[in-house]
């Protein structure tokens, strides 16, 4: 058996062929008995519009099986899947989705892939977008337009990834406006998948400021069309490379976002990935250097309890996290603290952090306190003026 074979490039009429296949449309009739699949409505009224990624998020495995060229269908066959849609006997006029592994990519990286293929050495979008890549929402905007005619479609969704520092990088903001105005229910999933730029770095993902400034803009746009939208962010919990502070980081950054996520995704290593091969060996394959790399069940718990550190069940693996990682100030009744104690542990708290405090003044070096260079700095610099 060949393993990690090359994976295919579809041209586009073989994708059409692929996708004109007279499909059943719904779940095996052997699971009636269950009460069927609950998930079919939201698959069964998606049309897939494309295939491969050139994200190369390191934990994501798509690029291997399914390609880092785009392999798109035509409008003209996704048009017609749209109408066998609407004629089936549960579709109440909505069409959940028009997507495939990131919703905004419709066309190749750049034109030199038509001739030389991807690039060995570099990736498209990071660290930085590449400047040979095209960031054009045209042809997945027209296909959206002209969706949205077709008899007895009353909304289109977009409801798989949007790559959103591929977003910010178009200048022309139509797409970006019709997408909140046209093809959003309400929230927009989007993964920034941490805050932590250590994190980030090692995820294969852009700074968190483009996350922010994406937000920011999706906030003027949907403020400017009048719309209450919001954003759902994903995170993952214990990838390669993020310690117990990195997710109270986390933590207290969806604590100043007043933002619980309802799932969060726990790093499992996936064939043939990067962080795959970080999490089996300790060491970035790109670097060369170690990474720390979180394994065991009891750690592994806490980082992901700590995104839903509201939860009550997760208060008491919450609270031996913070403790193991001396962040005492978070467990309290401040509005920035994550936890509040136990009635019966208030005092015991006051006391572990009053020692803790000590400790730490004692561990301070003598004469030097916090900010005092940059003070003498800025004096001197005064004396010199
Ligand atoms: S030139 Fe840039 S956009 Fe094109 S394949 Fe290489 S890294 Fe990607």
């Amino acid at each position: 058996m060949v393993q990690n074979k090359p994976q295919k490039i579809l041209t586009q009429k073989e994708m059409d062929k692929v996708y004109s296949l007279p499909y059943e449309r719904n779940y095996h009739p052997m699971y009636e008995k269950f009460g069927g699949v609950p998930a079919i409505t939201e698959v069964k009224f998606s049309l897939t519009s494309v295939r491969g990624c050139f994200g190369s998020c390191n934990y994501c495995a798509i690029t291997y099986h399914q390609g880092r060229k785009i392999q798109t269908r035509s409008h003209e066959n996704i048009l017609e899947e749209a109408k066998i849609l609407t004629n089936l006997d549960d579709f109440k006029g909505y069409i959940h989705d028009v997507g495939g592994p990131t919703a905004n990519f419709r066309l190749k990286a750049c034109k030199k892939q038509e001739k030389y293929g991807v690039c060995k050495n570099r990736l498209c979008l990071m660290p930085k977008p590449c400047p040979n890549l095209q960031v054009d929402h045209s042809d997945y905007l027209s296909l959206l337009r002209k969706l949205r005619k077709v008899d007895g479609v009353k909304k289109v969704f977009v409801r798989s990834g949007i790559r959103f520092d591929y977003l910010m990088q178009d200048k022309d903001d139509t797409f970006f406006k019709e997408l909140c105005e046209h093809h959003i229910s309400g929230q927009l999933k989007v993964a920034p998948e941490h805050c932590s730029e250590k994190v980030l770095r090692i995820m294969g993902k852009p700074s968190f400021n483009v996350y922010k400034s994406f937000i920011e803009k999706y906030k003027k746009i949907n403020k400017d069309l009048g719309k209450d939208q919001y954003v759902v962010p994903y995170f993952i919990s214990s990838h390669p490379g993020c310690t117990l502070n990195d997710a109270i980081e986390l933590a207290e950054y969806l604590r100043d976002i007043h933002h619980m996520p309802e799932q969060v995704q726990d790093f499992y290593p996936t064939p043939s990935t990067f962080s795959t091969t970080m999490y089996y060996t300790g060491i970035d394959p790109r670097t060369m250097k170690k990474v720390y790399v979180p394994k065991t069940f009891e750690e592994k718990q806490m980082q992901r309890a700590l995104l839903q550190y509201r939860k009550k069940e997760n208060y008491d693996i919450v609270k031996k996290a913070l403790i193991k990682a001396g962040r005492l100030d978070l467990i309290g009744f401040d509005s920035k603290c994550l936890i509040k104690p136990l009635k019966s542990e208030v005092n015991k708290f006051n006391d572990m952090r009053k020692k803790q405090e000590q400790e730490k003044k004692m561990h301070k070096p003598k004469g030097k306190k916090v900010g005092s260079i940059a003070r003498q700095r800025a004096k001197m610099k005064k004396k010199k003026k």
